[in-house]
């Protein structure tokens, strides 16, 4: 069989460190290891629009945004086909069918959709488009046969999701669809970043994010400002680090290398961190460590960012590229969807029966 990758973001603003952590570094990963046969990254303007119907300029607008955003952290066009969701219809026709092989109780469990739903105040008022995207989402994924969906955590309840819908499918209609697997990121810190403020997840949604594209002076100024332990007033108190965000931060990004080069005193995290758990370490000294690691990790993503700003039409001729690409092989899918479903109605067999 085949291995095939299928991954996106939903172009509602420009990725952050959450992302790059979470998903975009493991799949720059996988795409270098040179062991997948197909790699398909989609930029979900379609589920994007399920919550910002009214602001189809914001979406269109990031578009362009989480392109230059893969490309900076070495997504590369010739080993992965970049497209966008809305230019494959096939996908929208594959959870049309779909739908029908899921309840509305179902979807209601998602512990991913009711955390959205809370955070965005929906209440009452949930889009259908919003509340039934878990179901797009499995188009998405099987479209492609992908056999490898590498994301962040908070999207494990969708693959889950997805996996019922292919047992389903397969076994109404006979086997027709691949069954994914989620990959996540082994480092524990990276499943889901916390934001500078301190809350369960950097989203963009929440405006508490250290953006890839952020300048040099305005990540310092970020990461100057983020939550830390409350209870570490001052220098001499104990701090606690579970749950700080500026070491989960650490965790995620820091490599013993930079100790030697931006903080020589310690030798690799555990120091500091016991140091900071025995009172007498304050946090601005964590604080401008930490600054220094994300400069060394974002500085050369930034400057990949700045060459491709200049070829903008050339981004927009991968995206075009790549989404007719991306069309075809989700025909193929959707012919065998069809076929399996017996709606092949002008192929030939036209017996009275
Ligand atoms: P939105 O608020 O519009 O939903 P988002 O910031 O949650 O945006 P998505 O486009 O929904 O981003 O997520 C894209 C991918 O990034 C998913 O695989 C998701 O799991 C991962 N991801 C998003 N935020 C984080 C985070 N804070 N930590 C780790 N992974 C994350
Ligand atoms: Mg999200």
């Amino acid at each position: 069989m085949k291995k095939v990758i299928l991954t996106g973001d939903r172009p509602t603003g420009r990725l952050h460190v959450g992302h790059y952590v979470g998903s975009l570094s493991e799949r720059v990963r996988l795409q270098n290891s040179g062991d997948y046969d197909e790699i398909y990254i989609m930029i979900a303007d379609a589920q994007a629009l399920t919550d910002n119907a009214e602001h189809p300029e914001k979406v269109r607008q990031n578009i362009i945004q989480v392109a230059l955003d893969y490309l900076a952290c070495g997504i590369d066009p010739e080993k992965s086909t970049i497209f966008i969701q809305s230019m494959v219809p096939e996908l929208t026709e594959l959870t049309f069918y779909y739908m029908n092989l899921v309840t509305v109780a179902r979807v209601q469990r998602n512990p991913t959709v009711k955390s959205e739903i809370k955070m965005r105040n929906f209440e009452a008022s949930i889009p259908v488009g919003f509340f039934c995207y878990p179901i797009s989402q499995a188009a998405d994924i099987t479209a492609f046969r992908a056999t490898t969906v590498p994301v962040g955590e908070d999207q494990m309840p969708m693959i889950e999701q997805c996996k019922e819908i292919v047992h389903k499918f397969n076994s109404v209609y006979g086997e027709t669809l691949t069954d994914p697997q989620i990959v996540l990121p082994s480092n524990k810190a990276c499943l889901r970043l916390p934001g500078i403020d301190g809350k369960a997840k950097m989203s963009k949604s929440l405006g508490n994010c250290i953006y890839l594209s952020d300048e040099a002076d305005v990540v310092k100024k970020k990461v100057m400002s983020m939550f830390t332990d409350p209870n570490h007033l001052r220098v001499q108190d104990p701090g606690k680090v579970e749950g700080n965000p500026v070491f989960i931060y650490l965790d995620a990004f820091c490599k013993d290398e930079y100790f030697a080069e931006f903080l020589p005193d310690y030798q690799n995290l555990d120091e500091l961190k016991e140091h900071y758990q025995r009172g007498g370490l304050g946090d601005v000294k964590v604080k401008k460590f930490l600054n220094k690691v994300l400069e060394a990790e974002l500085g050369p993503i930034r400057e990949r960012r700045k060459m491709w700003e200049q070829r903008i039409p050339d981004v927009y001729d991968i995206l075009q590229a790549g989404s007719e690409v991306a069309e075809k092989k989700a025909a193929e899918t959707l012919n065998d969807v069809r076929e399996a479903m017996k709606i092949n109605y002008f192929d030939g067999d036209f017996a009275l029966n």
